[in-house]
């Protein structure tokens, strides 16, 4: 189910919490607020907002903030934040074509998430921690076409905006489908089927 973490002991770090809430543009004031209301952050002079980017924050705290905001602005906004995530980021070296960035999503997530204090991609051994679900891979055969089943608590929305952003990026004209004949978060289920083709 979205905005419900898996498991507790899960933390985000403080890039995430601050590329989302830069994202919200023109509504950061009441993004702002519910952030630090929910002990996120701290607000600075001017209504402005700061968190510590190498910190980490308790991912149950983060996910009922994220939907408090998202209640308040709605589908389209999340769509856009989503979006906006992957576009300062700096990807690996491995990262080359569609395919490698559809795989690096949750490679990402799980760099950006820790389980007990510890980060839950060791990029060392390439070791994969569970805890917080996945952003999913798979090439259908023949088929300029990838299947995504994002099995995690965030938002329905604010994932097809990373898949769409990450597709476009190495793939100009890709489009990113929800699979309406799959379940849906936005309905109560706990993944949501994105289809990526060019
Ligand atoms: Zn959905």
């Amino acid at each position: 189910m979205q905005f419900v973490p898996f498991e507790r002991a899960i933390e985000v770090n403080g890039q995430t919490v601050y590329a989302v809430f830069d994202g919200f543009a023109a509504f950061k004031s009441i993004a702002a607020d519910i952030l630090t209301n929910e002990g996120i952050g701290e607000l600075t002079a001017n209504r402005g907002f700061k968190v510590d980017a190498q910190g980490w924050y308790p991912q149950d705290a983060w996910l009922r903030a994220f939907e408090r905001i998202a209640k308040k602005l709605g589908d389209p906004v999340l769509f856009s934040i989503g979006k906006k995530i992957p576009e300062n980021a700096i990807f690996p070296p491995w990262v080359t074509d569609i395919d490698s960035a559809i795989r690096s999503i949750d490679v990402a997530y799980h760099l950006n998430h820790r389980r007990n204090g510890k980060v839950m991609f060791d990029t060392e051994s390439k070791e994969m921690t569970e805890g917080i679900g996945h952003y999913g891979y798979a090439r259908t055969a023949d088929k300029n076409e990838i299947v995504s089943v994002c099995e995690n608590p965030y938002p329905c929305h604010f994932d097809r905006g990373i898949l769409t952003t990450m597709a476009l990026r190495f793939q100009p004209g890709a489009q990113v489908r929800h699979d309406d004949s799959k379940p849906c978060r936005n309905k109560g289920a706990d993944s949501c089927t994105y289809v990526v083709q060019w």
